[in-house]
C-alpha cells in the first residue's frame, strides 16, 4: 500500500494504519509524500497489487484529481488500485470516480480498508468490501454495503511503531449539533461517541513509553462536550479525563486541550470551566466557534446559541488567561451587508476584550445541509474591513482562498445534482 501522505489529512491516515495494524492483515506500507514520490514508491514496491490511499477535503478536490493524473502518468498499471476516502468521497462518490480514481470509500475507514486489504490479498470481489463505491459496468459509482460506526474504543487514533504516526488522540466522534454548513455530523453521525478515559490513558502511555513524548492534544468537535450525551457540558468527566492524562505524563508533561486543532462551544465556556482547565492544560489560547455576529444567521444555521454566549464567552476565558480565537464565517447563505456588519462589529469587541479573529468564508460543502445553498454576496466594505483586521494583527485565516474554493463548489454541485439516483449492491 502507498500512502499519499498529506500534512493536511494526516489524522485520518494514521487512524486507518492502525486499523490495518490491530487487524494484523500484513501490507506493505510506504508513503508518497509528493506525487513524483509516490510514482516512485509505486514502481519500487514491485507488488502484485499496489492500493494507493488518498484522502482529501472537497475544497482541495480538484487539485487531487490533478495529482492523481500525474501519478498515473508515472506509474500505473491493472495492477495498481487508487481509492479516494475522507469526506468529500463519503459525500461525492460519483465524483470522485469521474474523476479518476478507481475506487470511493464511504463514512468511516478502518473496517473498509481491512476488509479491501483482505479481498486484494484472496482475490475476492470488491463488492464483497463494505463502504465502498466501485465504477459499475456504465461508470455509475455502485456502491456496497455501509461500512458500520462502531464505538470510538474499537479504534485507535494511530499505530504503534513509528514516531511520524504519532499524533493527537481522537476523543470524540460524531456531533449532536446541527450547524448546517458543517460535514461532521454527515461523515459521523448525529450523535457523540467519546473515547473512554482508559483508552486515552493507554494512548498517552504508549506514546510516553515509545517515543519520550510529553505533549498530548485531542480531536474532538467541541472539547467541552467530553463524557456528555447532550448539549451540557460534563465538567466531571471533562476533569477525570484530564487528571487521568496528567497522572499518565512525566512531571514537564503538557496537555492542550481546547486548543488547536479542537474547538469549544461558546456557551460551554463558565467561569467553572475555565478554572477546572487552568488546573491542568498548557494552552494559552482557547478557540471558541462563534461564526456570526447576527442572531438571525446563527439560527437559520443551527448553531444552536447566540451572539451574546459569544461575547460572554470571550470575556470569561481572558479573564482566566486564555487569549480567544474567535472563528467567524462570512457569505452564510441569506446572509446580508446587516448581518455582516454584526459580525465584523461584533468581531471589534471581541478583539478589543483581547480575542483575536480566525476569519472563513462560507463554503457549500457536499453532504451538507447546505451544500446547494448560494452563498451570500461579501461586499467590497466588508473585505476591507477583514483587511483592516488582518493588516492590525487582529484577524488571521485563508478567507478570500475559501471563496474560491467557494465558487468551484458550487459548481460541482451544480453538475453532480443532490438527487442522482444511488445504486447499490444486493450484499
Ligand atoms: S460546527 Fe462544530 S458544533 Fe457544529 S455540527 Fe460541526 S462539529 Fe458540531
Amino acid at each position: 500500500m502507498v500512502v499519499r501522505y498529506r500534512k493536511a489529512v494526516t489524522y485520518g491516515v494514521h487512524a486507518l494504519l492502525a486499523a490495518l495494524q490491530a487487524s494484523g492483515v500484513e501490507c506493505e506500507l510506504r508513503h508518497g509524500t509528493s506525487p513524483e514520490e509516490t510514482a516512485a514508491q509505486i514502481t519500487a514496491s514491485g507488488g502484485d497489487r499496489v492500493l494507493v490511499l488518498w484522502s482529501f477535503y472537497s475544497p482541495d478536490a480538484e487539485a487531487m484529481a490533478a495529482e492523481l493524473a500525474a501519478v498515473r502518468a508515472l506509474a500505473d498499471g491493472p495492477h495498481v488500485l487508487h481509492i479516494a476516502g475522507g469526506v468529500h468521497a463519503t459525500a461525492e462518490p460519483q465524483h470522485v470516480l469521474d474523476s479518476g480514481w478507481d475506487l470511493a470509500g464511504i463514512g468511516e475507514g478502518e473496517s473498509t480498508i481491512v476488509a479491501l486489504v483482505t479481498a486484494l490479498r484472496e482475490d475476492a470481489e470488491l463488492t464483497t468490501v463494505p463502504g465502498l463505491a466501485v465504477r459499475d459496468h456504465d461508470g455509475v459509482a455502485l456502491r456496497t454495503r455501509p461500512a458500520p460506526q462502531l464505538p470510538l474504543d474499537a479504534h485507535r487514533s494511530f499505530p504503534s511503531g513509528a514516531r511520524r504516526h504519532v499524533g493527537p488522540i481522537e476523543l470524540t466522534r460524531g456531533c449532536r449539533y446541527t450547524c448546517r454548513f458543517c460535514q461532521t455530523p454527515f461523515m459521523f453521525g448525529g450523535q457523540f461517541r467519546h473515547r473512554s478515559v482508559a483508552s486515552v490513558v493507554e494512548h498517552v502511555r504508549g506514546m510516553r513509553e515509545e517515543f519520550g513524548l510529553r505533549d498530548v492534544r485531542f480531536i474532538t468537535p467541541t472539547s467541552l462536550s467530553y463524557g456528555a450525551p447532550g448539549p451540557d457540558a460534563d465538567l466531571d468527566a471533562v476533569e477525570e479525563l484530564l487528571a487521568s492524562v496528567q497522572a499518565e505524563l512525566p512531571g514537564d508533561g503538557r496537555i492542550f486541550f481546547g486548543s488547536f486543532p479542537s474547538e469549544v462551544r461558546p456557551e460551554h465556556v463558565t467561569p467553572e470551566a475555565m478554572a477546572m482547565l487552568r488546573r491542568y492544560v498548557a494552552n494559552d489560547n482557547i478557540i471558541i466557534g462563534a461564526q456570526s455576529g447576527s442572531d438571525r444567521i446563527l439560527a437559520a444555521s443551527g448553531r444552536g446559541h447566540g451572539a451574546g454566549p459569544v461575547r460572554d464567552a470571550v470575556r470569561i476565558a481572558v479573564e482566566h488567561g486564555f487569549r480567544p480565537n474567535v472563528d467567524f464565517m462570512f457569505g452564510m447563505p441569506g446572509e446580508d451587508e446587516a448581518d455582516q456588519d454584526a459580525s465584523l462589529r461584533l468581531a471589534d469587541d471581541l478583539v478589543e476584550l483581547g480575542a483575536r479573529i480566525h476569519t472563513h468564508t462560507f463554503m457549500p460543502l457536499p453532504g451538507t445541509p447546505w451544500r446547494d445553498a448560494d452563498p451570500a454576496f461579501i461586499p467590497v466594505e466588508t473585505m476591507r474591513r477583514l483587511d483592516r483586521l488582518a493588516q492590525r494583527g487582529e484577524a488571521y485565516g485563508h478567507w478570500r482562498r475559501q471563496a474560491e474554493h467557494s465558487t468551484r463548489l458550487a459548481e460541482t454541485a451544480k453538475a453532480y445534482p443532490r438527487r442522482t439516483r444511488r445504486r447499490r449492491t444486493d450484499g
